[in-house]
């Protein structure tokens, strides 16, 4: 898409998440100067504005020509002056299209986001600074986006693993020290998943379509009852904050 012109904007069905707004057709004729992801949030930069995409739950993009019949659940195609078509699938229609005005960075979906994981404006110093006083536990504390982006429930129970952090603590009771082997766990834990390809338990492909193998190397997520590779002790599951937590009783604390 960079540095082609979007020549259509072509919506056939305007009920996703919220309502696709009139807005999105001011991407007509516009050349796109870059592609900035967000979050979960990607940005198609048409200099002064721009549009943005979630995926939702079950939405994909894919490439196609312009001419291919659509499919049951393509509910938008941006059609480039190349003759591709970016067309967006999503059976379930919790994904998004909208408009922002420049800056990007004060849309009220993006204002108030963590930083980067992976960026240089998140370590431990971070994570500690922002935990003082937190009785929150720990794993809500890291999933929480307006603290940091990315690390969902897969990756925040690995994390804490890795860095021998007990998922229930409060998140206000971890040390300085701990946190920075958090912070480099939940680098490392990021890193290596995006290098195998993402972590494929139910629906997600790669952009060609494959599964992610990460699912196969996972120390704690999905393995209650199964021995700890650290210290053979069984690995427990526990519910905090809705979601399903796995650790090892011995190993993290
Ligand atoms: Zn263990």
């Amino acid at each position: 898409m960079q540095g082609h012109v979007i020549e259509q904007v072509r919506v056939r069905n305007a009920s996703l998440r919220w309502p696709v707004p009139r807005a999105v057709q001011r991407a007509r004729g516009r050349n796109v100067l870059g592609l900035i992801r967000r979050g979960k949030y990607l940005l198609i930069d048409c200099g002064s504005g721009g549009l943005m995409c979630h995926l939702g739950m079950s939405g994909s993009l894919r490439i196609c020509e312009d001419g291919d019949p659509p499919r049951l659940h393509d509910h938008f195609d941006l059609v480039m002056d190349s003759g591709h078509c970016v067309r967006f699938h999503d059976p379930r229609r919790f994904g998004a299209l909208l408009w922002w005005d420049s800056p990007w960075q004060s849309h009220a979906l993006l204002s108030e986001l963590g930083p980067e994981p992976l960026s240089d404006d998140f370590d431990g110093d971070y994570l500690w600074q922002r935990s003082r006083g937190l009785s929150v536990a720990v794993k809500n504390f890291i999933m929480n986006g307006k603290i940091v982006v990315g690390v969902g429930n897969i990756y925040a129970s690995e994390a804490l693993f890795m860095a021998g952090v007990h998922p229930s603590r409060a998140a206000g009771r971890v040390s300085r020290e701990r946190y920075q082997g958090l912070a480099i766990a939940i680098r490392d834990v990021l890193g290596h998943a995006i290098r195998r390809g993402g972590t494929t338990l139910r629906d997600f492909h790669g952009t060609g379509g494959e599964p992610g193998y990460f699912a196969q190397e996972l120390l704690v997520y999905d393995r209650e009852g199964n021995a700890c590779f650290q210290c053979q002790h069984a690995i427990h599951r526990k519910v905090i904050g809705q979601r399903s937590s796995y650790y090892c009783p011995h190993c993290q604390r």
